[in-house]
């Protein structure tokens, strides 16, 4: 299956293992199939069979044939969710167990990987496919990402000690928790950067496209949301979760997805595509609700991100829409160029302005909702209440659009994008007490100490080039 990049008019193919070495396109488009594989329901069935790691080798399979071998896959994968990485496989190697919390509402707990944050089930095989593909090809990669804060720890876990590869890893001076910085500092050190920038994350992602655009760094890979591997590997999820809750309680199901970058409800987009039977997508977005008002309204447009309690949403925009905005705009990467060129040059963009229903995403089978503070606060201690489970700020907005649907029968799958210690000060606001904290968790902030575990930059491209070819 050949990708092509979503604002390439001449439509240059490229396989899985280059568009997972090469991140984004080198016209600022994201990599994308022709057409994505569609299965059946004796299909479904059967590739849901079996482990978690069968079935993402399986899915994976379908969409990297070109790069791996089903072994191959099977062995990455089954380096990538280890029982050292993810010490608490069920029985019958579930890793994304599915939990009823009340009536309609249920969790699926995505994030019992190494770092706690559901960016391990992306990542994890994403390290390990690069790793592979790099020792065939004898090259060395240098890799610069941005993160809001689960995905650097997340990516750093992954590619610590790899050899062929050097993290560059840029994050935010203010938004991300004590935790978060504790864990991503603990594994600076050999080929882990950790850069500190004075500003936001859209500042981080700003100078990752720059040096992408420059000549000297266009070699530049990337671990970010928008790597192809990383939405793929995500896809699996959705039909674990889909297979443990309508084998009990029947089909269709819902999905509510706390989204910033549009990265996780993508692959839940791509699974509903290949005909798994998902009735909505639901897009729990927090007070930057930039993804909520583009899909009610067909509208999207750019608003400086505010800092809240579930940073990991703190987005202004969403890099991963381009890829369903492609299919939106009937496939044409003229129109995605032209589209995304009016979002860069105005900070807003109609799909009208296309030729296209303003509600083209509703029609696509996404909802949205919006989650404040309070209400975060307010779900927290709900879910607490009802069903035992303390969850973090993240999943809270998820559980508050959910319990705003209306009850009818659909399981509302919730996704627990992050465990709660990772977020201490405000699930002691809503519920008056700490997370308990696992044994691998305890202290960690402690052992952090040494302050040079962060390389402190201004939002400025020069300063960060010259980090880069002093590292390189
Ligand atoms: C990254 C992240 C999100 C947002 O996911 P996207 O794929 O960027 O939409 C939500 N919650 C947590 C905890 C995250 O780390």
């Amino acid at each position: 299956m050949k990708l092509i990049s979503t604002r390439d008019s001449n439509k240059k193919e490229v396989s899985y293992g280059q568009s997972v070495l090469a991140g984004l396109a080198p016209d600022g488009g994201l990599y994308y199939p022709h057409d994505l594989p569609k299965l059946n329901a004796g299909a479904i069935k059967e590739l849901s069979k079996g482990t978690y790691i069968q079935i993402t080798a399986k899915l994976k399979y379908l969409f990297a044939a070109e790069s791996f071998s089903e072994k191959e896959l099977t062995e990455i994968m089954s380096r990538a969710y280890s029982t050292d990485k993810f010490p608490h496989v069920s029985e019958g190697g579930n890793i994304t167990p599915v939990r009823q919390v009340k009536n309609d509402i249920y969790l699926q707990n995505l994030s019992l990987g190494p770092t706690a944050a559901f960016k391990d089930m992306a990542l994890q095989p994403l390290g390990q496919e690069m790793s592979f593909l790099l020792k065939k090809d004898k090259t060395h990669l240098r890799i610069l990402g941005a993160t809001s804060g689960d995905t650097g720890s997340a990516a750093e876990s992954a590619l610590k000690g790899l050899p062929n590869i050097t993290l560059f890893m840029l994050s935010p001076k203010r938004g991300m928790s004590e935790f978060q910085r504790a864990q991503m500092g603990n594994l600076s050190g050999g080929n882990i950067i950790n850069i500190s920038v004075d500003g936001r994350f859209d500042d981080c992602q700003d100078l990752v496209k720059e040096l992408k655009s420059d000549r000297e760094f266009a070699d530049l890979g990337a671990v970010n949301s928008i790597n192809w591997s990383r939405i793929s590997s995500q896809v699996a999820y959705y039909f674990s979760g889909y297979t443990q809750v309508a084998e009990k309680y029947g089909d269709p199901i819902d999905f509510v997805v706390p989204s910033g970058n549009f990265g996780n409800v993508l692959a839940g987009y791509i699974a509903k595509e290949m005909g798994l039977p998902i009735r909505k997508l639901i897009v729990a977005t927090n007070e930057n609700r930039v993804l909520h008002d583009l899909i009610q309204t067909g509208v999207y447009s750019i608003r400086p991100a505010q800092i809240t309690t579930s940073p990991s949403m703190d987005i202004s925009k969403a890099s991963n829409f381009e890829r369903v905005l492609y299919d939106i705009l009937g496939k044409n990467p003229v129109s995605v160029s032209k589209y995304m060129k009016t979002f860069a040059d105005k900070g807003r963009v109609s799909f009208k302005d296309f030729d296209v229903d303003n509600a083209a995403m509703l029609q696509r089978g996404f909802g949205s909702g919006v989650s404040t503070q309070s209400d975060r606060l307010k779900s927290i201690a709900w879910v607490r209440d009802v069903c035992g489970e303390v969850i973090d700020p993240h999943t809270a907005d998820a559980i508050t659009v959910a319990a705003r649907l209306p009850e009818d029968g659909v399981p509302k799958v919730c996704m627990q994008t992050a465990l709660s210690v990772k977020f201490e000060s405000t699930v002691q606001q809503a519920i008056g007490e700490v997370p308990q904290r696992e044994d691998r968790f305890k202290h960690i902030e402690e052992r952090l100490g040494d302050e040079g575990a962060f390389i402190s930059i201004a939002a400025n491209p020069e300063e960060l080039k010259d980090i880069i070819r002093e590292y390189s």
